[in-house]
């Protein structure tokens, strides 16, 4: 199971390692019949940049809502429909549905990127970058507004088939996310050539970052290689002020956690957004300070 993300999670692991086959094969079931009863949604975690606090972005992430057990976390399920073959299914919907909802911001006048998260087994789909393209093609949409984020790991793998999915999806302006940055084995010699414009830093290598001299120096060493392979580096996971002030300082572009917001349903995210004023455009700060 997944190390990072919800501090449900780790609940969930330990609950997991004591089940057998048979509650994932009851899971796998209730997966099948989850799309069509519609149980899943997509919640939005807002990304800001680290100077003025604009809304950079949104992250999709997806929620179950399981009959009878309430909410269940991707961390769980997502490792069942990859080995039970279901994540394509659930891939094409989660991608219809982001571009859905990101074709109706823009009706609104919001220009906001969304991320949504791929898995290894959808970049093993050879037309995956095509349906992609078609489904923003269909909806109208500017594909530099829709970021995939991908773990190293998963990167690395489809590498070795050629990158060919990932290199078609950033030649048509799809920015490539590099997810959980910190987590995997990575060389750091195939960041290089990985066809990717942002890196994320997962939330593990940011704790300490406020206090630990060694950890705050490892950070700066990988915002600065980011940099000087021409990347935005995003740091997730963020929740004390004191992480938000040591980022910024260290040079994180865009940073993410529940300091600012947990992912929320749509009807929150855009109240939020509301609320705090952090999608106005920086134009018109900066004509001001410019003057
Ligand atoms: P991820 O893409 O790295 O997403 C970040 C996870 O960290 C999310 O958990 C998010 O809710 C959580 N998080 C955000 N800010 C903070 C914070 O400040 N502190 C802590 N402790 N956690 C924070 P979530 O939503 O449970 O998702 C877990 C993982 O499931 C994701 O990790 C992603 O790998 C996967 N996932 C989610 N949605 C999808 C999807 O649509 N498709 C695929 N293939 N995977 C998905
Ligand atoms: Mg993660
Ligand atoms: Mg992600
Ligand atoms: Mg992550």
């Amino acid at each position: 199971a997944k190390r990072s993300g919800g501090g449900c999670l780790l609940c969930y692991d330990s609950h997991m390692s004591a089940e057998d086959s048979s509650d994932q094969l009851h899971l796998q079931q209730g997966l099948r019949d989850a799309l069509r009863r519609g149980e899943l949604s997509l919640h939005y975690q807002p990304k800001l940049t680290s100077g003025e606090g604009r809304l950079h972005g949104v992250e999709a992430l997806l929620r179950w809502r399981h009959p009878e057990r309430g909410m269940i976390s991707p961390a769980v399920f997502i490792p069942v429909a990859e080995r039970f073959g279901l994540i394509g299914r659930i891939g094409d919907w989660v991608i219809e549905e982001a571009c859905a909802q990101l074709a109706q911001w823009q009706k609104r006048g919001w220009q906001c990127r969304v991320a949504i998260n791929l898995s290894a087994q959808q970049l093993r789909q050879p037309d995956l970058a095509r349906r992609i393209l078609g489904t923003l093609a269909r909806h109208g949409l500017d594909p530099t507004l829709l970021v995939c984020e991908l773990t190293e790991t998963a990167m690395m793998e489809s590498m070795k088939d050629g990158c060919s999915v990932l290199d078609e999806l950033d030649a048509a302006g799809v920015r490539v996310s590099i997810d959980d940055f910190g987590t995997g084995y990575s060389s750091l010699s195939y960041l290089r050539r990985l066809p990717a414009s942002q890196l994320k830093i997962d939330r593990s290598l940011i704790i300490g970052v406020d206090s630990d001299v060694q950890a705050r120096a490892v950070l700066e060493a990988v915002v600065r290689l980011a940099h000087a392979l021409d990347m935005e580096v995003v740091a997730e996971g963020v929740e004390t002020e004191a992480q938000r002030q040591a980022l910024a300082a260290i040079g994180c572009d865009v940073l993410q956690g529940f300091l600012f917001a947990r992912p929320m349903d749509v009807q929150a995210l855009q109240d939020w957004v509301g609320r705090s004023g952090c999608d106005r455009p920086a134009a018109r700060l900066s004509a001001v300070s410019d003057s």
